[in-house]
């Protein structure tokens, strides 16, 4: 048997999959057009926003390429803000832009501080925009969006947030926030297959757009989409299968409540810190309140033993991106894991690690259940 722990894509819900079997239908169609107003209604009840969401047939990077490609023009000053491997592409976007940018790096494993934007701001006063990511996969570190749009002038750039890995698992509220964009994407906390890529902007976002007029990208122009929008249209095809799917994960998510959603994704990801830690292993994110509810890190200099051995076993993780291959192994727990899966995860990994020649101890159940018991949800959550 296979067992799928990796940030993207994730295990699929069995309704979210069945979904996507669904008989194909027209996309010109009135079901169609119901499908659409449905999916938008979804997501703005999870985004708590009345404004209008983009849904692109693309991988998360497809959509941060078109909030870069609309928002941004060549000699834009943009304030890009990388804590890992996604901060620096979200960068490497707006570099081929030809954007003058403005580095602010914060060390693998660490969490960017709101003041550390605040001052690039007040140095960079004419920026156009600041790059952020919110759940950094590669490292397993969550960032905070609002303590950092709080920290910011008034008159402020743009503030565009990648939310590929946090959209679904955690708070993602760009209206309460102050945020301007976000780009996410099917396949991590929105439990679907890859293929759709869902863009928000803020009212003061698509005035700049209009102001900006159409990107050089005729597929991702984002005026274009939402134009067809509002006719409950899509401009192009659309992955009609992937958005029934979607339908189908909003539903859960919606009907599970978010916020014991979001609690009991914090509860899997404490447990297991501390079960992997009760083994010996280290963790790459020290701060325990930066650490993501959908992804964490162990760092161990045989990652690539260690992944390789939970792989014969028939567990897949992920391991390092850019300067932390080869040093750790990412584990995801987006889905709705319980306790069996906690066992079966640490205990996979306490086997997998003596058989890669590392030194593990025994008890880390224990450790990992009190933390579990302690974390219980209340009733009123
Ligand atoms: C996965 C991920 C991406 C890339 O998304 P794709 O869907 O693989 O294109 C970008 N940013 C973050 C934070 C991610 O986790």
């Amino acid at each position: 048997m296979k067992h799928l722990f990796t940030p993207g894509p994730v295990p699929l819900p069995h309704e979210v999959a069945s979904s996507g079997a669904r008989p194909m239908i027209g996309h010109r169609s009135e079901e169609f057009s119901a499908l659409l107003l449905r999916l938008q209604n979804r997501l703005r009840d999870l985004l708590k926003s009345s404004g209008p969401v983009v849904l692109l047939p693309s991988s998360g990077t497809g959509a941060l390429e078109s909030m870069v490609e609309n928002l941004l023009r060549p000699d834009d000053v943009v304030i890009s803000v990388s804590c890992g491997q996604f901060g620096l592409r979200f960068r490497e976007m707006a570099s081929r832009m030809d954007c003058q940018i403005v580095s602010v790096d914060v060390p693998w494993g660490e969490a960017v501080a709101p003041e550390a934007i605040a001052e690039a701001v007040r140095v960079h006063p004419e920026a156009r925009a600041i790059l952020l990511t919110h759940n950094e996969t590669s490292t397993g570190v969550i960032n905070p969006i609002h303590s950092i749009a709080s920290v910011l002038p008034k008159e402020r750039p743009l503030l565009l947030v990648d939310v590929v890995s946090s959209l679904g698992v955690t708070p993602c509220l760009p209206e309460v926030w102050g945020v301007d964009a976000l780009a996410g994407a099917s396949q991590k906390g929105l439990l679907c297959p890859p293929g759709v890529g869902v863009v928000w902007l803020s009212p003061r976002a698509w005035e700049a757009l209009e102001s900006l007029g159409h990107p050089k990208s005729f597929y991702f122009d984002l005026l274009g989409y939402r134009d067809s929008m509002e006719h409950l249209q899509s401009p192009y095809t659309p992955p009609i299968s992937l958005f029934y799917s979607l339908d189908a994960a909003l539903a859960l998510l919606a009907e599970h409540g978010y916020a014991k959603w979001w609690k009991e994704r914090r509860r899997f990801a404490a447990a297991f810190a501390a079960g992997a830690e009760a083994m010996g292993l280290d963790l790459l994110v020290r701060q325990k309140r930066h650490r993501s509810p959908g992804v964490t890190a162990i760092k161990t200099p045989e990652a690539k033993r260690l992944k390789d051995a939970l792989y014969g076993m028939g567990v897949e993780v992920a391991g390092g991106l850019g300067a932390l291959k080869g040093q750790i192994v990412r584990v995801a727990h987006y889905t709705d894991m319980g306790w069996p899966e906690m066992c079966l995860i640490l205990g996979s990994i306490y086997g997998a690690a003596k058989s890669a020649g590392l030194s593990v101890n025994a008890g880390f159940l224990d450790v990992a259940q009190r933390v579990w018991e302690e974390d219980a949800p209340c009733g009123k959550c």
